[in-house]
């Protein structure tokens, strides 16, 4: 066999890998380890949904391929959820197309339109799909920091025109992981007028949008005036609705940019098993919809609640997040880079957390806790935090 092609040779090395060989050795020591890494919900999906996929499953009508653009109910569904939950109008058929997780598409999205030597202009930290899809497909990804000082939203006045004017994409995701901050309808309002200025596309992340406190709801970027003709938004049902093994997934927004994320998918996947799209159709249309949501706002609430008192107890400048089921905390001074620090914790008290070295290089400084464990281990991991660090 000849070698891998440089774009599986040029993918860096994956961020949890060095972090999981720790965790063995760690374990095998007979050390207690609490996982606060990896952002993957504890709970399991609702019974309503469950219910509904048993008996889609049983139905031979769903045993074959799916249609390519999707099945008409589940996208009525979507269109129907950003009616009510956004007051934004989509065309079923045009302007939301069902995906095999929201990564798939996020991922696929740079294919669609990023030439090589086209540039993305992609936040960093971040979510690292944005990066690597564009990578993939032979464009180059401008960093645009996201840093405390600006509520770690892009300043998109230091974007060079040039790079500005060159970008075909603008990855957005808010609320943010792994930083947790929410973004304002005058931010997104902003970002529509740059995408406008620069004729590019925004393509908005927004996996969290369901998971929010204080009565805080995060808005679509489709509620800005105008934002359809801008944006492709991503929507998933994994952390909403604690599906992220199912990989259901869609894109809504901008009618020719659905398009082309439909003939690109055409030719490489089949669809989502129909089954599977009519337990998301359920998941949207259920009257248990909002009880569940309610009660797993709360319960993120909670243990938000837990680590970001400990955090502020043991001296960390902390204001908890209003979204998404992470805390992204400073490290203390005296530890060279995240990743030390995140060893370090390790080895005295057992606790994996990631090192915000991972999300991008302006995630250095940082590390981030998921909040997907209970109350009770959650409270066991913060007096072990409290008893090994404080920040100084
Ligand atoms: C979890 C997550 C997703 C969701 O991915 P799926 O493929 O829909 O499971 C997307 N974006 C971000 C930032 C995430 O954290």
């Amino acid at each position: 066999m000849k070698n891998t092609a440089e774009r599986i040779r040029l993918l860096p090395k994956y961020l949890f890998a060095e972090i999981d060989k720790k965790v063995k050795k760690a374990q095998q020591k007979g050390i207690d380890v609490i996982k606060l890494g990896i952002g993957d919900p504890d709970s399991p999906t609702p019974d309503y949904i469950i219910r509904r996929m048993q008996e889609e499953v049983a139905n031979p009508a769903n045993h074959t391929y799916p249609p390519d653009e999707g099945v008409q109910s589940f996208k009525e569904a979507v269109a129907d959820y950003y009616r009510r939950r956004h007051g934004v109008e989509l065309d079923p058929e045009s302007e939301v197309m069902p995906l095999i997780g929201s990564k798939e598409g996020i991922a696929h999205i740079s294919f669609c339109f990023t030439d090589p030597g086209d540039v993305n202009l992609v936040p960093d930290p971040g979510y690292p799909v944005y990066g690597i899809g564009t990578l993939f497909a032979g464009g180059e990804a401008y960093e645009m920091p996201l840093l405390e000082e600006n509520g770690f939203l892009p300043d998109l006045k230091s974007i060079p025109a040039e790079t500005a004017r060159r970008a075909k994409l603008l990855f957005l995701n808010y609320p943010n992981n792994p930083t947790g901050a929410v973004a304002t309808p005058d931010f997104f309002e902003a970002v529509a007028a740059f995408a406008r200025q620069n004729d590019l596309l925004v393509c908005h992340d927004a996996a969290y949008s369901e998971i929010a406190f204080d009565d805080y709801r995060p808005p679509s970027f489709l509620e800005t005036a105008g934002g359809k003709d801008v944006c492709i938004e991503f929507g998933s049902l994994s952390k909403t609705f604690n599906m992220t093994g199912w990989r259901i997934g869609y894109a809504v927004g901008k009618a020719a940019a659905v398009e082309a994320l439909y003939r690109f998918k055409t030719n490489i996947d089949s669809g989502l098993f129909k089954a599977v799209q009519h337990a998301g159709l359920e998941a949207f249309t259920n009257p248990q919809m909002e009880p569940f949501l309610k009660e797993l706002r709360e319960k993120y609430q909670r243990r938000r609640d837990i680590v970001v008192q400990a955090l502020q107890e043991a001296g960390w400048p902390l204001q908890a997040p209003r979204a998404t089921f992470y805390v992204w905390a400073p490290v203390p001074r005296g530890f060279f880079t995240s990743e030390e620090f995140v060893s370090h914790l390790l080895e005295e008290t057992g606790l994996v957390v990631t090192p915000g070295r991972g999300f991008g290089r302006h995630g250095e400084g940082y590390f981030r806790i998921a909040l997907t464990v209970d109350e009770e281990r959650l409270k066991e991991a913060m007096e072990r935090l409290q008893g090994a660090v404080e920040y100084r």
